[in-house]
Parts: structure tokens; sequence; C-alpha cells
């Protein structure tokens, strides 16, 4: 990205930023100050390294799909294992390095929001680890329909506070986090789950989820002696798709390809506007209100997306595009057949898309897929709307 882009801190050309109350705008430039300070600290990356070496897994395989590149009869398809990670997905990644971060600036209580309850289990599990109180507001809508989620949260130590306000989802899980931050700043950390959210939030969560990307393009190079043709990734708010597309982002050869679900189509179809405290493009309804999105990955049910890809589509570095229920569905059982992996339903959107890509390349090229989860925790629901 070109520095005359970045031409105020936090934004990616209009999107961005920080629009907030003046007393949460406080903190949140005091974190940036802490942020900036550790992230290039010589003990600190040093402490980051060893947590996600011994405790995370890293570095993860990146696994050359052989038979499922036979089948489909094009491209090399690699797969990038965030699947293979302690707790099974690449927001882990994330939960660490905030945290170690968190300990710096001597919080002694971290708070989280969750919808799906994934971030809320990375977070939980990070805190467990290292010793911290964990409070996780949920909205009281979702508690119900992820009670296992609010049990493991639960086993891991956490408290998990159910938000029986506005429609009892997401959004107010994030209201109410934010305004415990608010209050308990002195002692407490927002560790905010994916790359979205204020300034400096999306900054941090790539600077964390960078990682997928810096071992891939190694990866890569030892394996095949160059870059890939096309880097492919699900996008809920965008933290696992900006983490695999970090280090290629100024290498022009290198396609960058974002997937959403059909009925949640924010970068194919959304326009400038402002959520949660930041500019992006956001889905709105007739009325102007963020639309009701939908997915049947639970990862992905977002209405807005983060910064930083806002900018990435209308600059034209990054491509967005969408699959329908059925595709990702084929594409769950087809790698499941063909490789031995079961993805999450997220991760299958990135599956089902490279699969489109196929025919429109040839059997020199290569493909990278970011396998962002395992698919243990879909199961049951993949069960239940095949027999349907
Ligand atoms: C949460 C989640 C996602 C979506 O979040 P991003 O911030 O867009 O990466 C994707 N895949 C899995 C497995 C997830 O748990």
């Amino acid at each position: 990205m070109n520095n005359q882009d970045l031409n105020r801190e936090g934004y990616f050309g209009e999107f961005g930023g920080s629009f907030v109350p003046p007393e949460l705008q406080e903190v949140l430039s005091y974190l940036n100050d802490q942020f900036q300070t550790y992230k290039d600290d010589p003990a600190f990356k040093e402490e980051l390294a060893y947590y996600l070496r011994d405790y995370v897994g890293r570095q993860s395989p990146l696994t050359y799909a052989e038979r499922l590149s036979e089948a489909w009869g094009g491209p090399k398809i690699y797969l990038k294992r965030e699947d293979l990670n302690h707790t099974g997905a690449h927001k882990i990644n994330n939960a660490i390095g905030q945290i170690l971060l968190a300990k710096r600036m001597g919080a002694k209580r971290i708070i989280a929001e969750t919808g799906a309850g994934q971030h809320g289990v990375a977070t939980a599990t990070a805190c467990a680890m290292f010793n911290m109180e964990c409070v996780i507001y949920m909205g009281i809508e979702d508690t119900r329909r992820q009670s296992l989620n609010v049990f493991r949260m639960e086993l891991l130590g956490a408290t998990v506070v159910p938000v029986d306000k506005g429609q009892g989802r997401l959004k107010d899980a994030v209201d109410e986090a934010l305004g415990d931050l608010v209050r308990n700043y002195k002692n407490t950390f927002y560790l905010l789950g994916s790359a979205v959210g204020p300034h400096p939030f999306p900054t941090m969560v790539k600077h964390f989820q960078a990682i997928i990307s810096e071992e891939s393009k190694r990866q890569i190079i030892e394996r095949e002696g160059r870059l890939p043709d096309a880097v492919v990734a699900c996008m809920g708010g965008g933290s696992n798709a900006i983490g695999s597309f970090a280090h290629y982002i100024d290498e022009p050869s290198v396609r960058l390809i974002g997937v959403e679900p059909d009925q949640a189509p924010t970068l194919t179809q959304g326009v400038p506007g402002t959520l949660h405290g930041f500019k992006c493009l956001v889905l709105l309804d007739e009325e102007g209100q963020p639309r009701k999105t939908y997915s049947i990955a639970a990862g992905l049910d977002y209405p807005g997306i983060g910064p930083e890809h806002s900018y990435l589509k209308v600059t034209g570095r990054a491509e967005y595009a969408t699959v329908t229920n059925e595709e990702v569905l084929e594409a769950f059982q087809e790698l499941s057949r063909t490789e031995g992996i079961i993805p999450a339903l997220e991760s299958a959107h990135a599956i089902a898309y490279a699969k489109k890509l196929v025919p429109t390349m040839g059997r020199e090229h290569i493909i990278i897929v970011n396998l962002s989860g395992r698919g243990d925790k879909d199961v049951e629901q993949v069960y239940q709307m095949l027999q349907q």
C-alpha cells in the first residue's frame, strides 16, 4: 500500500477512522500508543513467537491438495492450514497477540464481544492460559442459539454476560462491551475479534493475523520457488482474509480474492457508511439501516467489513466475490472426501470459490486457499441440512 493513501492515521483511503464519544477516544488513543510501542519491541516479539509456536502450534502447514487439484484439473491448490491451530481456527493468533499487549499494559481484566461464540472461546482460552479475568458479552438471543459455546467459555473460566438490550444480538453485545471499557479502562482491555471497529483495532488485528501470509509466502517459495497467482480467503469481518493477504499486497502479480456469502454481500453490494465506530462499505436497507444479513456460517454473518478491505475493493487491488449455500455445502463435502480435511463452513466458502476460479486459470498456476478453521463445530448442522 502507498503511504500517501494512509494520509491520516487509521485511515485506508476514506475508510476506517474512529467515530466514538470523546471518553472512548481517549482510551483508544492510549491503546494505539501502547500498541505502537510494543509491536516492534524485541522482547514482546520473542514472547509472541514463543506462544505461537509452543501453545498455538505454529507454523501451520501449507498443504498441497494433490487429489483436489487433480479432480478439478487446473492449477495447483495449496491449503494454508489455520484449522490445525489450537482451538481449530485463526482467531487464536489475534487473541494471543492482544492478550500479551494487555499484559504489558498492566490490564487485569479482559472483555470481549461474541456473536456465534467462536471469538469468545478463543478469548476465554487465552485468558485461562494467562490467568486473566475474562468477561464475554453475548446477545441473549445468541446465547440461546449457541449454548454449547457458552458452556465452553464457562469451562474455560470466563463469565458470559447475556445482553438483553436491543435485539439481543452482536451489535448490542458490542455496545455493552464498549460501555464496560469506558467505565473500567484503568484495569480492563477490550479484546476485539476481527479486523473491524474504530482505530487502532483493524490495524492491530491485521498485525497479529499477518503471520498467516508471512508463513505462506516463505512456504510457497520454498516449495515452488515462486509466488502464488492467487490467494483466496473467506470474509466475515475480514481478519483471516487480511492476514492471508498482508504480505502479498505489495506483490501485484498475486490476485487477492475475498469470498462472501451471497446473503451477506458486503463488499459486492455495500456502500460507504459508518458502523460500530468506523467507516467502511456497509449493507443498508431501504431505510438506510444496516441490512439484516444471513449466512449458514455463523462467523460470516456481519453487515459491515474491515476498512482496509473496503479500500482494497475501491482501489481494485483485491477482488471480492460471492458463493451460494449450495456451492458451500458441496465444497464442504468435496474437501472432506478428497483430502480428508473437514473444513469450517466459513472456510468452505473459499474452497467453493477456488473451484469456480479453476477453469479460468492454467495448470501452471498456483492458488493458495486459506483454510481458516476446522469443521467439527459444523458437522451436526451440515448433517441436518443434508437431511432436508
Ligand atoms: C470467525 C471465523 C471467520 C470469519 O472471521 P474473519 O474475521 O472474517 O476471519 C472465518 N472462519 C472461521 C473458521 C471463523 O471462526
